[in-house]
Formats: structure tokens, sequence, C-alpha cells
């Protein structure tokens, strides 16, 4: 199957063209047909899987469309005449249109809610590249930075808006934003938005919403406490489901190294040396924990930069866009700024704290070996680790490599 067979609208199809895919992802295949023909989506699928797509572009159509016949409708002589009558409002600075500027926008029709900023400008851009022929105009809001710029976007009147819960709560307490024109509503990483203490804020976003609305609800996991949170906000919604369990894990080489952990500072430094051909992203527990890694790494003359939720803004967008454009080879982060990270051809993953969880194993070995590449996951295991293997072996489901570490 080609993108041509999925019914996706010419200027949307031309830009995904542009981005070089041809092929969707079988999470794409499944739910873009869905998404597209209105129904709400449970969908279970973690990022690396194209699930951004799969919203981004029927949304985006969906919108276009829309756009398009009221353009046709408008341009009707007998409407045409009626509009020109209409005065146009001038704001505060003098500029004409049909709002009053920064303050609520009644034109927003999709919102996507989504934890982290990393993963909230990851899904702008997204929109940026799958919606750049069709005039549709979108941005995003997240905390820790000034306010200004981003009500300024909304006062210019937006169609689609990316946010983070807080930021966005705020915003609306303000009246900068307004959710009473929902149409189309995406809850993403839900099972991550949990963990982070957003489920307060989730259901006092969703009592908000229109009850007329599509709605696309994904996360990676479905423990109990999401599957009951999807009853509340969807209607009769259509299950879609990639297992990262076999897609992702299979494409990935991986590794366990037993190493006592004394040992596992001059461990790291033996194998970056080893795979220096290698973009490499390191997983560290704690934020105190990445920075300490990151100090050995740049005594021991490897190109390196760390990445947590105590950098401030700029300084994580500065160390993103670094390793994005290859000026920084090796990235030690945390499970949560680590969400946001999107490299094409990250070669390596290493583990040298082990998660709490398996699921964030597989979360953290999906960021290597994306959309077919090979890829490869060293995994530090000290004594007290041993049952968090067994738990990895079972997902897995197949031995995995050992190796003893001695110094
Ligand atoms: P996501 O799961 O949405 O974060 O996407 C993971 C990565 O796959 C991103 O770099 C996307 O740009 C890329 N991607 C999405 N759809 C496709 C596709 N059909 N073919 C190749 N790469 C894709």
């Amino acid at each position: 199957m080609t993108f041509d067979d999925l019914e996706i609208a010419e200027p949307i199809l031309r830009a995904v063209r542009e981005k070089g895919y041809d092929t969707p992802t079988p999470i794409q295949e499944q739910a873009i047909p869905v998404v597209l023909s209105g129904e709400d989506i449970f969908g279970i699928a973690q990022t690396g899987t194209g699930k951004t797509a799969v919203f981004a572009i029927p949304i985006l159509q969906m919108l276009w469309e829309e756009k398009q016949r009221a353009a046709e409708a408008a341009s009707e002589p007998a409407e045409k005449d009626l509009l020109s009558w209409l005065p146009k409002r001038k704001d505060r600075r003098g500029r004409r249109h049909g709002k009053p500027a920064g303050k609520s926008n009644r034109t927003i029709r999709a919102l996507v809610l989504t934890p982290t900023r990393e993963l909230a400008l990851q899904i702008d851009e997204n929109f940026t590249d799958y919606g750049k022929h069709t005039g549709l105009k979108h941005t995003v809001v997240f905390g820790g930075v000034k306010q200004g710029p981003q009500t300024e976007r909304l006062g210019r009147g937006v169609d689609i808006l990316v946010a983070t819960p807080g930021r966005l709560l705020d915003l609306i307490g303000q009246g900068f934003i307004s959710l009473d024109t929902i149409t189309h509503f995406v809850l993403d990483e839900a099972d991550r938005m949990l963990d982070m203490g957003f489920i307060g804020d989730i259901r006092r976003i969703v009592a908000m919403l229109p009850d007329e609305r599509q709605t696309l609800f994904f996360s990676a996991t479905m423990p109990a406490p999401i599957v009951s949170l999807s009853k509340g906000i969807l209607t009769n919604p259509v299950r879609v489901e990639v297992t990262p369990e076999s897609s992702t894990v299979d494409t990935v080489k991986q590794c366990i190294y037993f190493v006592e952990k004394p040992d596992r500072k001059s461990l790291l430094v033996s194998l970056l040396r080893e795979h220096d051909d290698k973009t490499v992203l390191i997983f560290s527990r704690t934020k105190h924990g990445a920075d300490n890694i990151s100090k050995i790494l740049i005594k021991a003359n490897i190109n390196s930069a760390a990445i947590h939720g105590d950098k401030s803004q700029s300084q994580r967008q500065k160390a993103l866009a670094d390793f994005k454009a290859g000026k920084v080879r090796v990235m030690v982060a945390t499970d949560i700024a680590a969400r946001g990270i999107d490299i094409k051809e990250l070669g390596l993953v290493i583990n040298f704290d082990l998660p709490d969880v398996v699921e964030t194993y597989v979360h953290r070995i999906g960021r290597t070996g994306r959309a077919g590449a090979e890829g490869m996951a060293l995994t530090f295991c000290s004594q007290d680790d041993h049952m968090m293997i067994k738990d990895i072996q079972k997902v897995v489901g197949r031995p995995l490599d050992m190796r003893l570490h001695q110094s």
C-alpha cells in the first residue's frame, strides 16, 4: 500500500511526498481511513510508529476540505455581496480582523494535548510539514517560556493548537483560548500524562470541550486507569494497535552488560569509543545522574550534552538542535526529557540505569531501529536489577545477548 491508496487530499499528499514518504507505517495504514471517516480512536502505539501522522494528516485534511467548502459558498454572488457589507473590526494595533488581538480565539478547531514541550514542538513541526500547502494555521503552547509570543500567535487566529496541559489551562483561565469551537481532540501519550500527574488537568480540559467532537486517544500502554480514562472521553471508538513488543524490539540488537555500579562509567567510555561512528542516546534515571555522566564524557573528550527537566527551555532546545544537527554525538537524558527526541539515525541507545518498568525499556529502545533501520541497545545491569532483566527477556521473547564486564 502507498499513501496514494489512502485517499489523502492533493496538497497534503504532495507534502507527504516532499517529506520522502510513500509507504504508510502499519498504524497509518490502519488508522488514517478511520480518522478520516470521523470515528473516535483508541490507539495503542508508541512514539516511533508514525502515530503523529495518524492524527495530523486527517485533521489537516478534514479542516482543509471544510475551508474549501466554505470558500466555495462564500464565492456565491449573493453571499459575497452580503459579506462585503459586514464591518471589519480593528484591533488595538489597527490591524483589521474579526477578533480582538490576544483574546480568546473562536476559530480553534483541533486541539492536540501532549505531555512534554519537546513532544509538543515535534507535533507542531509535523503540522508544519504536512500542512504547508493547505493554508491552515497552527501553533504550539507550553510552559517554561514567556507567554507573550504564544498569545500573539493565538490572537492572529489558529485552526490547530498543540498544547501541554498546564499552559493550556493557564491561557484558558486568562481568556486567551476558548475550547468551545473544538471539533477534533487528540490526547497523545495518555499513559505518560498519567505518570506525570496530569490526570486532573486532563479531566478539566475535557470538561470544557464540546460533546459533539471527534476524539483520538493514544497511549503506548493500556493499564487499568488509562482504560477507565478513555471510557469517559471516547464514543464508540475503533481500537487500533501496533504492538511495540514485536515491531520495535525485533529490529533492535540488544545486549545486557552485567557490570557493578562503580564500573559503569569506564565501561560507558570504552563502549562510546568502540561505537564512535554512531549517534548515541544514554538514559539516566536522575537529572543529577545525567549531568554527572555528561561531565565524565566531556572529560574523556567525548562530545556530549545532557537534557533534563532542570535545564531551561532554551538550553534544552539548543541541546536538541545540536544533537539533531550532528554537532553533539552523544546525548544523556532522563526518560521524560527524552520523549521529545526524534532523531532519524539514532544508532545506539545505552541504558546506563535500568528503568522501573519494562514498558519504559521498550520505549527507550524504540528510539533506535526506527522505520525498519537496524538499531542497537546496550543495557547496564547490576546485582539489584536481575528481576527486571527477566521481565525484559519476557517482553523481547528471545534470548538476549548477555556479557559480563569485569574491571
Ligand atoms: P512518530 O511515531 O509520529 O513520532 O514518528 C516516528 C518517525 O517516523 C518520525 O521521524 C516520522 O517523521 C517518521 N515517519 C512517520 N511516518 C512515516 C512513513 N510513512 N515513512 C517513513 N517515516 C515515517
